[in-house]
């Protein structure tokens, strides 16, 4: 028998996630974000649930075509448009829309043989300074665009370093606004937590919206507000099971470095799960685990393949805790109980971004069969 841990992938929580996009952005279009593999989900996974969206978006070239064998016929754009100029003869080949943002990209397109003009967006820098013209290059490098050949639609694109927290994006979205105002295109700026938060007002959820995270039911805009709050479903489960059982006394210790020690009776639970699997080991005592779908706590330090729980409170709610009692370490136990990816993210100083995208290759995943 393999080793018990599997991810599943929820296609049916992947689907409420994407209506909750669109409730919050009426009339805009939905790009839903699926680079890094769909956040780690598996984009051969995902796809299914997901074609609802009116484009995908995502950097890798050859993600790109992994989506158009799955016959996928609508948009696709690259978010940080072509890394050399011979992929400008992929975008003609599988009619991929790119970004635009540097210089070089621009003398590549104006040197590419096609006979079908490119749709582009050309991504100004509001202010996160990371991809994307200077505001006041911004009308020069579109001239040079637009009098390309070989460009087509040119819409706009940038991107909010700030939508979840406080800082707000009022001041990137008045540079946006200046900046573009009187030149024709289609207009995108809003990720997932602009979405939620900013969907309502027209100039922020523009003409399409760019959802990753909300997409994979983690919340954008934590501490403030969870998953739950903003009514998203976990789109992944991480289970494993219980293969050993101790029973510790007063003063006994747990793990490496004996980070735990008992301070009375306490019945563990070893999981089979550990680093090696993709769970971080900056989880320490306390960090949330449900057995049996009961919530519990991590004890002591992850190690490779393995991690302890205190089984007290399973046994309290009259679960069985022995060998072979289902472990969720993120996502929904069987009994429907969720544990949301972002307290385990939180508990080891990151996000859950970071996770869903780290689960290891030894982990087999599965895909939920349809009423979830
Ligand atoms: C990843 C990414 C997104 C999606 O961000 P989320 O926070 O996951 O919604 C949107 N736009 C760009 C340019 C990105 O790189």
């Amino acid at each position: 028998m393999p080793r018990p841990i599997l991810a599943t992938i929820h296609p049916a929580a992947l689907r409420h996630n994407l209506e909750r996009a669109r409730r919050a952005a009426p009339d805009a279009r939905v790009w839903a974000v699926v680079k890094a593999n769909a956040y780690g989900h598996g984009i051969e996974r995902v796809f299914d649930a997901l074609r609802g969206a009116d484009g995908f978006a995502l950097l890798d070239l050859d993600e790109a075509r992994r989506l158009r064998a799955l016959d996928w016929r609508g948009p696709i754009l690259l978010l940080e448009g072509v890394f050399e100029p011979r992929d400008l003869e992929l975008c003609s080949r599988l009619d991929l829309w790119h970004t635009v943002h540097c210089d070089q990209q621009i003398d590549w397109l104006a040197r590419h043989k096609t006979q079908v003009p490119q749709r582009v967006f050309l991504k100004l820098n509001s202010g996160m300074n990371r991809l994307g013209f200077a505001p006041h290059r911004l009308r020069s490098a579109w001239a040079r665009l637009d009098a390309l050949p070989q460009v087509g639609e040119i819409g706009f694109i940038t991107h909010f370093s700030d939508a979840d927290g406080p800082r707000g994006t009022a001041r990137q979205l008045a540079v946006f606004d200046e900046v573009t105002r009187d030149l024709p295109g289609e207009r995108t700026l809003a990720n997932s937590a602009a979405t939620l938060r900013q969907g309502g007002q027209p100039a922020v959820r523009a003409d399409w919206v760019r959802t990753g995270i909300l997409l994979y039911g983690s919340s954008p805009d934590l501490p403030e507000r969870s998953a739950a709050d903003w009514d998203l479903r976990p789109a992944m489960t991480l289970a494993t099971r219980i293969i050993g059982i101790q029973q510790l006394d007063s003063g006994d210790t747990v793990g490496y470095g004996s980070r735990f020690t008992a301070d009375g009776p306490l019945r563990l639970g070893v999981a089979a799960c550990g680093y090696a699997d993709g769970y971080p080991r900056h989880c320490g005592t306390g960090t949330p685990v449900l057995v049996e779908g009961v919530r519990t706590r991590l004890l002591g330090r992850v190690s490779m393949d393995m991690l302890a729980v205190d089984l007290t409170p399973v046994q309290a709610a009259g679960r069985p805790a022995d060998v072979g009692a289902e472990v969720t370490l993120w996502g929904r136990a069987r009994d429907g109980a969720v544990l949301s990816i972002d307290e385990v993210a939180q508990a080891a100083g990151t996000v859950g971004y970071e996770l869903m995208c780290a689960v290891a290759p030894r982990v087999p995943v599965a895909v939920d069969a349809e009423p979830a």
